[in-house]
């Protein structure tokens, strides 16, 4: 049986082999030639764009199906340089006429908000409101290689790639055939573009890493390509999706349109500030801080966890951003509570921040406890067992047999969902009339008296009753219309704080504000 197996083997080989194998490289070396030929690659050394657009905040959609909310760009501009592999991507964004519904920093923005991100090789860093650099040196790795997916970018990286490759593909409803080429660049990162009869790069489909997403797939369509000298064109529309699958597809990022497009500009490479150069690494930092019996708060970063002991078993409250964050909040957890099982991981809502961790709560095999609008998502798109080979995280490294055993569990609700033994219970219930998520859960320990919240504030004490956000508004009626009796606030970004302290700084807020959204729209 072996033998006839090897048998079949090679005489597949033999057939296949020329066929997929140093013909199909050869050929995109020939269509990335006569690419480079249309476009001018070679020529552009670097390139700045500047126009307006559309951008939105990733992962922070009203719920998990509907599109990313998205803010206007009244200027933007990006300047990259290749020899140096620096970019520069500066825009001022508005809120436009753009539905204020979903999250994100800022967000709905008031005013005007500037933003400027920079990668000079492996360094990276924005600028602050001051215009101060901060150090951000861990997204280098996907802003270097997004260089390598911009129009120019794309045809010398692939040109570098001896083992690039092309394929035919038919659009048999648009009556064409494009030719595909797929590359690696920077020793793991895929990329593939689509090029047209006259070998122009219309679209790119990638990946990169994500901790809800996995190997995030990332569609760019280059369009409106002109003329602008020296034998180099330019697509002056650029459309980018971020975080599409089958089951939440159209997630809209970003859509630019150029007023102008310049090659070779002076000083495009960038230097790095000493302050990024020499910034330590991002580590993972926890505080611990007793709440009352049972009850703690694991913090000391931007995102806050609580831990509540009961009779047989443990809960954490919030599993935020990512692996790194997360396998340490649950060592710190068992260390506060030990030998007993991390039963379940209370989820606030969705937004990415806040369910970055869930998987790694999942595979130290606790159940997920999330409203159920959620509950497609997180089963079929983020808690999936398939490899991720850009960023490996725990439960893709140890993955849990499909058949079972294994937690694969979620606990949906609708409305409100308790854990309890008796003594010690946690009480998730969903917010009404917010606009920042849709399956928002405020969760409730009714034997301390303690209400955990993500992104409601409270405001500071004293904060002047206009300046009272509508987030932490819609926690004040939510309180109020489920008669709980609060002592302490403990948010999930910042610092624990009295219900006497909110009750002064919120209710006058509330008076004047309400109704805010009755629907939640
Ligand atoms: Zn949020």
């Amino acid at each position: 049986m072996k033998n006839v197996l090897v048998t079949l083997t090679s005489v597949s080989a033999l057939v296949l082999g020329p066929a997929v194998g140093p013909a199909a490289a050869q050929n995109a070396r020939a269509l990335l030639q006569a690419a480079d030929n249309a476009a001018g690659a070679s020529r552009v050394n670097s390139i700045m764009y500047t126009g307006t657009g559309r951008i939105s905040y990733l992962g922070q959609n009203f719920t998990t199906a509907d599109d990313l909310p998205r803010v206007d760009m009244k200027t933007w501009s990006q300047t990259i340089d290749y020899g140096s592999k620096s970019a520069k991507e500066e825009m001022v964004r508005v809120q436009g006429n753009n539905p204020p519904r979903g999250g994100g920093a800022g967000f709905p923005i008031t005013g005007e908000q500037r933003s400027t991100t920079l990668v000079s090789g492996n360094y990276a860093w924005n600028l602050n409101a001051q215009g101060q650099p901060q150090a951000q040196n861990d997204q280098a790795e996907v802003r270097q290689f997004m260089i390598w997916v911009t129009p120019h970018g794309f045809i010398k990286a692939a040109l570098a790639d001896p083992n690039a490759t092309v394929t035919d593909r038919e659009f048999i409803s648009a009556g064409r055939t494009l030719r595909v080429v797929g590359f690696t660049t920077m020793g793991k990162y895929r990329a593939t573009g689509e090029f047209d009869a006259q070998n122009m790069l219309e679209r790119v489909v990638t990946w990169i890493p994500n901790p809800v997403m996995g190997d995030m797939q990332v569609e760019i369509r280059y369009t409106d390509w002109r003329d602008i000298g020296n034998g180099i064109k330019a697509p002056f529309h650029t459309h980018m999706h971020q975080g599409d699958h089958p089951l939440v597809r159209g997630m809209n990022y970003m859509d630019a349109q150029a007023s102008d497009v310049k090659a070779n500009v002076e000083s495009a490479s960038l230097t790095v500030p000493d302050a990024v150069r020499t910034a330590a690494a991002p580590r993972v930092n926890i505080q611990t801080t007793k709440l009352a019996d049972g009850v703690w708060l694991i913090a000391g970063g931007s995102h806050n966890s609580v831990a509540v002991e009961f009779k047989d078993f443990a809960t954490l409250i919030e599993a935020p951003l990512d692996d790194a964050r997360a396998n340490a909040v649950i060592a710190e957890t068992k260390r506060l509570i030990p030998g007993k099982q991390i039963r379940y991981v209370v989820n606030t809502h969705h937004h990415w921040d806040h369910a970055g961790g869930l998987r790694t709560a999942y595979a130290e095999g606790a159940t997920i406890v999330t409203n159920e609008l959620n509950k497609n998502f997180y089963e079929r798109v983020m808690l999936v067992p398939q490899p991720r080979s850009l960023s490996p995280d725990r439960l893709s490294q140890f993955p849990f047999a499909t058949t079972g055993p294994g937690p694969g569990k979620l606990e949906t609700y609708r409305e409100r969902h308790a854990i309890s033994d008796g003594d010690q219970s946690i009480i998730s219930y969903h917010v009404q009339g917010f606009n920042h998520a849709g399956d928002m859960a405020i969760v409730y320990l009714p034997k301390s008296k303690i209400l955990i919240n993500a992104d409601m504030g409270p405001p500071a004490a004293g904060t002047p009753v206009a300046d009272v956000s509508l987030n932490s508004v819609a926690l004040y009626n939510n309180i109020k219309r489920l008669k709980l009796d609060v002592s302490q606030h403990v948010p999930i970004h910042g610092n624990p704080s009295s219900n006497t302290d909110f009750e002064r700084t919120v209710a006058p807020a509330a008076a004047r504000a309400r109704p805010a959204n009755p629907e939640g729209q």
